[in-house]
């Protein structure tokens, strides 16, 4: 690498800036993490962060991506890193289907079993979640114990982080469509209730509900309500109507929710993209190497450990030692 004292400037601290940030240190580039807002204000900070390739197209890439971030995760539960854990999940199934979805490759264990309605079938499997409070400071611990930086800096366009590395990455989320010109970005506006768990240790997913998409995602003290995925909309105020019937839709899937304790709301702006993430490399106009990887949707947790191979790949080049 060159002997500039950083050599990848990654812009984005978010799950996917920082996921790429500890694969890239892990190669042994000096990396420094650029980040506009603090970690509890932008939209990985809100989201269930539970692994399911939602909103996505069944695309060669999401499978490798979704797979290889399983087996991350995997690994991770079993090894206690704080705020990761494994959940059995009933995914509710209301229109017929003659097997198991195309994800289920990357899964590994997903059963498909009649359900407790009739009419409808479930999909059963076992799926990481991430608390994303503790999740997401640990991986800045692991940069900055690596001897790298997470520093708080607005970045006016991509030319001002190439001035001071060769190599950039640009994870900005939903502010990579105008960062990087890039017109099929979207929001896909979200919101999600926090519980009291009652004890709850399954996560249940009625995805096709006529009333809206319904989930509920135990955690160790609390139970994560959802939810919507509106597209184009993006107001962030608490919205009471949606937050009321997105609880009473819950405690309709799974009745000991019923006067559950309400902690919080969150409501985030999912970084969409037609045609899906963007991962690649570009050679930035004044010299230097630009990999964008950003307009994860739905499933930038779900996403993330695989995004970030392939991150590393595109920046340092392949990876001799595998
Ligand atoms: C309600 C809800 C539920 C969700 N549930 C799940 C789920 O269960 N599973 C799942 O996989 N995904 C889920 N998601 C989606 C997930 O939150 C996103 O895919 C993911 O957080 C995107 O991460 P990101 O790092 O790309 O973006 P962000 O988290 O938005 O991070 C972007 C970063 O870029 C920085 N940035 C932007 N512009 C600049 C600039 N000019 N200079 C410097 N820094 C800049 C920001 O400050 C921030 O640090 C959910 C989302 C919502 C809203």
């Amino acid at each position: 690498m060159s002997d500039t004292v950083t050599d990848v400037i990654v812009l984005g601290g978010g799950v996917i800036g920082l996921t790429a940030a500890v694969r890239l240190q892990q190669r042994g580039a000096r990396v420094t993490v650029w980040t506009a807002h603090d970690p509890e204000e932008i939209v990985s900070a809100v989201a269930a962060a539970v692994w399911y390739p939602s909103h996505t197209d069944a695309d060669p890439r999401v499978l490798r991506w979704a797979a290889a971030t399983l087996a991350e995760f995997r690994r991770q539960a079993a090894a206690g890193v704080p705020g990761v854990l494994m959940r059995e999940t009933r995914m509710l199934l209301r229109t017929p289907v003659p097997a198991v979805p195309w994800w289920a490759a990357a899964a590994g264990d997903v059963r498909l079993v009649a359900g407790v309605e009739p009419d409808v079938r479930e999909l059963h499997f076992t799926a990481p979640l991430a608390e994303m409070g503790p999740y997401l400071a640990e991986l800045r611990r692991r940069i900055t114990e690596a001897g790298g930086r997470v520093v708080r800096r607005r970045a006016a366009g991509l030319g001002e982080p190439l001035a001071e590395a060769p190599v950039l990455v640009n994870a900005t989320g939903l502010a990579a469509g105008a960062l990087a010109g890039d017109p099929a970005v979207f929001p896909a506006r979200g919101h999600v209730v926090l519980v009291d768990n009652p004890g709850l240790d399954v996560s249940v997913r009625d995805e096709e509900n006529p009333a809206g998409v319904t989930y509920v995602h135990p955690r160790r003290t609390d139970v994560v309500l959802g939810g919507s995925y509106d597209v184009g909309r993006t107001d962030t105020a608490p919205d009471p109507v949606e937050g009321a019937a997105i609880v009473r839709r819950c405690a309709g899937l799974v009745p000991e929710l019923a006067g559950a304790r309400v902690r919080a709301e969150r409501i985030g702006l999912r970084p969409a993209r037609h045609g899906g993430p963007r991962v690649a490399a570009q050679a930035a106009p004044g010299g230097g190497r630009i990999v964008h990887a950003y307009g994860h949707g739905g499933a930038g947790m779900t996403l993330s450990w695989g995004c970030a191979d392939e991150v590393a790949e595109l920046a340092l080049g392949p990876d001799r030692a595998t």
